[in-house]
């Protein structure tokens, strides 16, 4: 019987396709071992950045003066000289002196407590809400605008895209408007956070007027129903004839989309920027009626008095306060918090 030559070349064909099968299936390299999974690395939480954050201050001020006064027993001229250069201005250092005069101190944790109770008093009636994330909830019906001001180089970029990061986080609904239109880094830079976050971003063009930019802004989160708007503004110095002009304009075109807007405008303050800081915050004060206050970098040298100073005279509240770069360095702020940190008490 004669084979047909299709059958011979099908039958070879299958028995090199099963050799060949077989062979692959014998010279597969081995599984790598399952390895453990490794248990999830937990950085410092909030508490240890922020102790971590002010620890520079904790040192060279308070920690100077708590020595100071318990070698001399009591206030005395080395303490008023640590006071000056902790950045509080005259009137408190006379108060804080006196203070701890009238005070019998017997010892360390004496001294911090009397320290934190002046502390306290003087930013406590400026935070009546405690710990608020002042963004936590949104308030009305339309979009909640917050227009964020300060000079360059204090934060604000960075503090726009680490709250849009907070709010997308939460599930909001986010828009940012980039009005530094002076600086196209600035505007790439937010690009990068609101991509990451998820957040949208109306775009100024090179050159464009910031307060048209902000006007664009405002109306697309109306219309699309944006939770909360972000609107980062220009920072040439404050000493610039010019910036408070165009700050103030770009405020007021805000409102021409609803009156209510911007329901707030924070200024961001490096808070490295020690006394100077306090005629910045009174010139922005006077233009734009601040409703709070940013304080970033507080892990530099950072003293703390300016801050006091600031929500003093202003009787403005800190919102958040930033102890470094992550999102995560940034939140909102507490008076018992950040006053425990300072002086070095537990917190509570
Ligand atoms: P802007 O000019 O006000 O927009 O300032 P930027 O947002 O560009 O920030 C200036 C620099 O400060 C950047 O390098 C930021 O990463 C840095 N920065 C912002 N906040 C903090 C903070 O809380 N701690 C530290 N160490 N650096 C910060």
């Amino acid at each position: 019987m004669e084979i047909d030559p299709i059958w011979i070349g099908l039958v070879l064909a299958i028995a090199v396709a099963g050799l060949a099968l077989w062979w692959t299936s014998v010279k597969k390299p081995p599984l790598p071992e399952a390895k453990p999974t490794p248990a999830p690395v937990e950085g410092p939480n909030w508490t240890q950045r922020l102790g971590l954050g002010l620890s520079r201050a904790r040192q060279d001020v308070w920690g100077k003066l708590l020595a100071s006064l318990g070698k001399n027993d009591g206030a005395n001229e080395e303490a008023e000289e640590i006071l000056y250069t902790a950045d509080l201005p005259p009137a408190l250092v006379g108060e804080l002196l006196s203070a701890l005069q009238n005070t019998t101190v017997r010892s360390e944790a004496e001294l911090k407590n009397t320290l934190a109770t002046f502390l306290k008093s003087k930013l406590a009636p400026h935070h009546p809400a405690g710990k608020l994330d002042p963004l936590a909830t949104k308030q009305g019906a339309g979009p909640r605008v917050i227009m964020i001001v300060g000079v360059n180089g204090a934060g604000k970029t960075t503090t726009v895209g680490k709250l849009a990061a907070k709010l997308r986080a939460q599930g909001s609904k986010v828009l940012v408007g980039a009005c530094d239109t002076f600086r196209a880094a600035a505007v790439d830079q937010l690009q990068v956070w609101c991509d990451r976050a998820g957040a949208d971003m109306v775009r100024a063009k090179d050159g464009a007027d910031p307060s048209g930019v902000a006007f664009e802004t405002v109306a697309l989160a109306q219309r699309e129903g944006h939770d909360f708007c972000l609107v980062d503004t220009a920072g040439r110095l404050h000493t610039a004839s010019g910036l408070m002009d165009e700050l103030a304009k770009t405020k007021r075109v805000m409102a021409k989309v609803d009156p209510s807007f911007p329901q707030e405008v924070w200024l961001v303050i490096d808070a490295i920027t020690g006394q100077n800081a306090l005629k910045q915050a009174q010139e922005f004060h006077k233009s734009l009626g601040l409703t709070g206050l940013v304080f970033t970098k507080c892990d530099g040298s950072a003293k703390a008095g300016s801050a006091v100073a600031i929500v003093q005279q202003l009787q403005v509240p800190i919102t958040y306060i930033g102890v470094g770069e992550s999102v995560d360095d940034l939140q909102p702020f507490s008076v018992d918090e950040y006053v425990s940190a300072l002086v070095g008490l537990p917190q509570s």
